[in-house]
């Protein structure tokens, strides 16, 4: 499934992607394959995780965040922001972009009692969703 298409992009951009990005392009829409995969069987979350990526494509994760932007641009895939404890890791929200982003959020994760941390403190990971556009196209594939 040809979920990142090249032609379209053109057209879309009227320009071409950089050759570097370009040779990657099969090997993004293998991946993405095979998450969808996954993502029947591991619902619902299928999160796509820029340095996961970067590992399996072998590249710098630059470029594979060059990669997800491409993707999110094609309708692919939507960014998400997750909020964690900068002590025990746990995970305290999601937000759709930067701006959503809390001054403060609460964190029940502590021994010594509940937390508040702030913008300052808490960590964010950028993790990728593929779209419900994506996902039902998928599941429409692979039905017949
Ligand atoms: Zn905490």
């Amino acid at each position: 499934m040809q979920l990142v298409d090249l032609d379209r992009y053109q057209q879309q951009h009227k320009s071409d992607l950089p050759p570097k990005l370009k040779k990657l392009v099969p090997e993004l829409n293998k991946y993405f394959e095979r998450a969808l995969e996954r993502s029947q069987d591991a619902a619902p979350r299928a999160d796509i995780v820029p340095v996961t990526l970067a590992k399996k494509l072998s590249i710098d994760e630059a470029l594979a965040l060059a990669l997800l932007m491409i993707s999110e641009n094609a309708g692919v895939v939507t960014p998400k922001y997750h909020v964690l404890c900068p002590e025990t890791g746990s995970f305290l929200g999601e937000f759709k972009s930067i701006e959503d982003l809390p001054d403060s959020i609460h964190c029940p994760y502590h021994e010594s009692g509940e937390k508040e941390h702030g913008v300052d403190d808490y960590d964010v990971d950028l993790v990728f969703r593929f779209t419900p556009r994506v996902l039902r196209k998928y599941v429409r594939a692979n039905k017949g």
